[in-house]
């Protein structure tokens, strides 16, 4: 078995994207990429400092973190999709992606999903999410994954008991920042694909983001099967 398929998921902050990849990606031969996982904790750290920097990693970085993930999964014989959370971050980023596909495992299929939903929503869904330092021992303390809270405390993590805290990127000041940025970069991402003769599915999450992974199963079924 090699690769099959690439699923890169976009779109705005707290539209649902990680818990996509949560429960797409939990299926035999799906691996789920986070791109902050597979870069230097070096370039973490210099993404943090600034709002108008916040995630923000140069080109030579990201391209050397997604060839060598590529690479590594197209050798693993386990592996058939990849799904990548909150990638391309930007019109460059589609292109790198492409480039590094073509190169390092052709033939595999790319399925790119953009989550939406109403500005309403994405604002309550920042406000609500939570994520546990504890459970999520990121390098530089800004854990993303979100945390279900025990059903009488809202503020304890189910999973280990400790206090939960806001995600930091949802604080008002940068949320905002993060969501203008979106905009700003989202009709390039979509055009790197489109371009490259790749369609982009949009897939609304506003009702709730099971329901739209549970829209979205039957496709990457079909899009990953050898027939
Ligand atoms: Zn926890």
């Amino acid at each position: 078995m090699a690769l099959r398929l690439i699923v890169p998921i976009f779109g705005p902050p707290a539209a649902g994207k990680t818990t996509l990849t949560l429960h797409l990606g939990s299926e035999p031969g799906r691996r789920i990429f986070r791109l902050r996982e597979h870069v230097p904790t070096e370039a973490l750290a210099a993404t943090a400092i600034s709002p108008e920097r916040l995630g923000w990693i140069d080109e030579f970085t990201v391209g050397r973190a997604v060839r060598s993930y590529v690479t590594a999964t197209q050798g693993d014989s386990m592996v058939h999709t990849i799904l990548m959370d909150n990638f391309p971050g930007s019109r460059g980023q589609v292109d790198q992606l492409l480039a590094i596909m073509l190169a390092a495992a052709p033939g595999c299929r790319i399925e790119p999903i953009e989550a939406i939903t109403d500005a309403k929503t994405l604002k309550q869904r920042a406000r609500t999410r939570k994520v546990c330092h504890r459970c999520e021992r990121d390098p530089i303390h800004d854990p993303r994954l979100p945390a279900l809270a025990q059903e009488d405390d809202p503020w304890a993590c189910v999973r280990c008991g400790g206090l939960l805290h806001p995600r930091r990127g949802d604080s008002p000041r940068l949320f905002k920042a993060r969501l203008q940025r979106y905009h700003e970069t989202a009709a390039g991402i979509r055009d790197g694909f489109t371009s490259a003769g790749v369609p982009v599915t949009q897939l609304d999450t506003t009702n709730t983001i099971e329901g739209a992974a549970n829209l979205l199963a039957p496709l990457l079924i079909s899009r990953s099967s050898t027939l």
